[in-house]
């Protein structure tokens, strides 16, 4: 199964509609996606009912933007309703748990003030909760040695980590892209 779940639409800061985002799936013969706008469900319903035409499955997903100032990213996969946004990392989690989600860290260890997550973050975090998956290989380049910090992370802390994932995002990002 080919899948991409981590899929952007125009209801945040991508650049197709859910219609597009569908057959742009369809096109690169991928089964399944996830729609993962930032701190929006707003085109799970639509790209789901394209889906369904098109056979292929759309997961309803968000990515969540936790509180300030590190504002790091929590996806969350097969949600029933929005997750709200501005919540610590842990209570983030919980929350995409507590409606029988599965929680996923986005673009980990980028070298950046916020977004995404670092590794003693991740650890804390994973000391309370355990996730679900972690994306591997994301769009955004971080260099051999953050590669290499995030390649040994994985390898010591796996059995909490969920399973790995390497991911495109879909929908190509606008300029002002957040990460
Ligand atoms: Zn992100």
């Amino acid at each position: 199964m080919i899948a991409d779940p981590h899929c952007h639409t125009v209801a945040s800061d991508g650049m197709v509609s859910p219609a597009e985002l569908v057959k742009a799936a369809v096109d690169a013969h991928l089964d399944l996606i996830a729609v993962t706008d930032h701190d929006t469900m707003d085109s799970v319903n639509e790209a789901q009912s394209h889906g369904e035409s098109a056979g292929i499955v759309v997961v309803a997903g968000q990515e969540v933007t936790t509180k300030w100032p590190s504002q790091t990213h929590v996806m969350g996969w097969f949600l029933d309703k929005p997750v709200k946004r501005g919540m610590s990392v842990e209570d983030t989690v919980a929350a995409i748990h507590d409606q029988g989600g599965l929680a996923i860290i986005p673009h980990p260890f980028m070298p950046v003030y916020f977004g995404s997550i670092q590794p003693g973050m991740l650890r804390r975090l994973i000391e309370k909760h355990s996730i679900d998956g972690i994306e591997m290989g994301f769009t955004v380049p971080t260099g051999a040695r953050r590669r290499r910090m995030l390649n040994d992370f994985y390898a010591a802390n796996r059995e909490r980590l969920g399973r790995r994932h390497r991911l495109n995002e879909c929908a190509r990002p606008r300029r002002d892209h957040r990460p």
